[in-house]
């Protein structure tokens, strides 16, 4: 039984490879004499690539450190709070947080992919650069380490989580029983938030991507490949939201992007993506 759940999982995975690979080949088909639309050979690409820092490195590392620590910390505590008839609640709270997150991975993608520019002072290189990079080089994300995935997103984590841990050393018992279902659902935002460019990665993995990934991609309780793929066709402007992309297709059917967008452009005078599109027509 094991053995054939085995096989039918390599050969799930052999034709999600044959997919991937047709879907690059397809994706790198370029008129002869051309310079490249998109890829790793891309002259913006290939910019973008060099203004990753050391001193960027540094703070990645720092924000890994600091958030998996806090989770490991919170876990315990939280684990140890819990009582059986939490039970109901917390899958509520879990349910709500893993909403909120995909919510905010999608406002923040959408605001990163369609506002502001890499020339911006600090923010511009350190955190506006990789939604430009993975646009016009949408495979890079899968050449990236641990640390480089999943840096920006401990970050956004490290002052609720810690806020959470203070809770855990400072109220009293029966505060903390009360408070726990409210404690499980930022746990469970804070996690699928940590781990939503994990998640993200994943989506444009397809080679070795373990059998449960492709599990919970195929039962879309995290961003299935396909599904991710609608956001990245040209000029990029729908499905923002990338932890489980479950918000994708109410959001689209209501405008709320495009709602946004003309709010903004008739506020502030900027035109949406006007950067993005600029990196992409680089093409020296
Ligand atoms: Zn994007
Ligand atoms: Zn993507």
């Amino acid at each position: 039984m094991a053995s054939r759940g085995g096989a039918e999982c390599a050969q799930r995975r052999a034709v999600g490879e044959l997919e991937g690979t047709e879907a690059a080949a397809a994706a790198q088909e370029e008129p002869e004499g051309s310079s490249p639309r998109w890829g790793a050979q891309h002259a913006g690409a290939r910019e973008l690539a060099e203004l990753y820092s050391p001193g960027k490195r540094l703070q990645e590392w720092i924000s890994v450190i600091l958030c998996f620590s806090l989770i490991i910390f919170n876990f315990y505590h939280l684990l140890f709070r819990l009582r059986l008839e939490h039970i109901f609640s917390v899958i509520v709270g879990i349910f709500a947080g893993v909403i909120t997150a995909d919510f905010l991975s999608g406002l923040v993608h959408w605001g990163a992919d369609t506002w502001g520019s890499v020339e911006l002072p600090v923010v511009g290189k350190a955190f506006i650069r990789p939604f430009r990079e993975h646009h016009i080089d949408p495979t890079a994300i899968t050449r990236h380490d641990f640390i480089e995935t999943n840096g920006d997103n401990c970050m956004l984590t490290i002052v609720p989580l810690a806020n959470m841990a203070y809770k855990f050393v400072s109220l009293s018992p029966d505060t903390l029983y009360q408070t726990c279902p409210w404690e499980c659902y930022v746990f469970a935002l804070g996690i699928f938030v940590t781990f939503t460019n994990q998640i993200h990665k994943w989506s444009h993995t397809y080679f070795g991507l373990p059998c449960w990934v492709i599990f919970l991609q195929d039962w879309h309780i995290i961003l299935p490949r396909k599904h991710h793929r609608i956001h990245h066709v040209s000029p990029h402007e729908t499905y923002f939201c990338i932890t489980t992309g479950w918000l994708n297709y109410p959001l689209e059917k209501i405008g709320f992007w495009r709602c946004l967008e003309n709010l903004i452009q008739r506020v502030t005078g900027e035109k949406p993506r006007a950067d993005d599109m600029k990196w992409a027509q680089k093409s020296k």
